[in-house]
């Protein structure tokens, strides 16, 4: 069956239609009203870190440049009326510029989309990159990864009464995803018979979602939630995730220095009770949520 490719430069779209929306997160997460307090990060003195060019560049600039989502409820989102993004990735992020001794006001924030976080890092446009970046071999070749932090997994959402139930399901249909991303790659390889819909951010795919215009939207279970909760009621995760998505601090390849001191400060997270934290605050409740174990490949 011919597949639709669509291919959207600009993400001001899907933006909008986010717009008026607050902060996503799990349905188990507990509400803006007894939300949990945010965390803070100790920032760590006296790093130096000098066999990394990345953080020296970034030392000397008085800055460290992260490549986050905007468009991702719960993950990396910046919600109508703010400037500053938030979500789960957000605090990993500062998490992990703390451990390398950058204050929260010393990180520049720079939107990544799904296809352009290798060719940002490779050209040094950012310094890492935490946006629900899945660690694999193909991107291994050219990036790094530290990691992972959270294991999410190819999922689906869709039309409160729809009955697509799996990815079986897909044939004859149209589902979205994102261009670059191992979900639409995923749909590409081994659902052959689904007409795929590729955008730059998943946004575009919501709002495709609520116009009719595909049947379902497909990408990690963690991001889809963030947007089943916003559009409650009306959509729904089907909630049978068919991959596992580990997810990594993207970084340069080669800067072996950096690399181990970001899979430090996960790791220090992780200990210390802030990663649990990080979660609470952004995705909800951590109950079978399992913490994953840094590879140090
Ligand atoms: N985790 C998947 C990936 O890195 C999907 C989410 C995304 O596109 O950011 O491709």
């Amino acid at each position: 069956m011919k597949k639709l490719r669509l291919t959207v430069a600009s993400v001001a779209i899907g933006m909008l239609a986010l717009s008026g929306c607050g902060q996503g997160g799990t349905p188990e997460s507990s509400g803006d009203g007894d939300k949990a307090e945010a965390p803070e990060y100790s920032v760590a003195t006296g790093v130096d870190l000098k066999d990394s060019k990345t953080w020296q560049k970034a030392k000397d600039a008085g800055e460290i440049t992260i490549g986050v989502k905007k468009d991702q409820p719960g993950l990396g989102n910046v919600s109508a009326g703010s400037k500053e993004p938030e979500g789960f990735d957000i605090e990993i992020a500062k998490m992990v510029a703390a451990h390398l001794g950058f204050e929260p006001d010393q990180i520049k924030y720079t939107e990544t989309v799904s296809a352009n976080r290798e060719p940002f890092l490779q050209q040094g446009n950012v310094d890492m990159v935490v946006a629900t970046y899945t660690i694999n071999d193909e991107r291994k070749k050219v990036v790094d990864f530290a990691g992972p932090y959270y294991v999410a997994g190819q999922d689906l959402l869709v039309a409160e009464d729809s009955d697509i139930a799996g990815p079986d399901d897909l044939d004859g249909k149209k589902v979205c995803s994102v261009d670059g991303s191992t979900p639409a790659q995923n749909i590409e390889d081994k659902y052959t018979k689904a007409e795929l819909v590729t955008y730059d951010a998943y946004s575009k795919c919501v709002t495709d979602l609520q116009s009719g215009s595909v049947d379902a939207v497909t990408t990690d279970d963690a991001i889809l939630r963030g947007y089943a909760k916003q559009y409650e009621g009306e959509f729904k995760v089907v909630g049978k995730p068919f991959t596992e998505e580990p997810y990594g601090v993207g970084l340069p390849k080669g800067d072996d220095a950096l690399r181990d001191a970001v899979n430090d400060a996960l790791e220090e997270g992780m200990d210390n009770g802030d990663w649990k934290k990080a979660f609470e605050y952004t995705l909800g409740s951590t109950d079978g949520v399992d913490m994953p174990k840094v590879d140090r490949y």
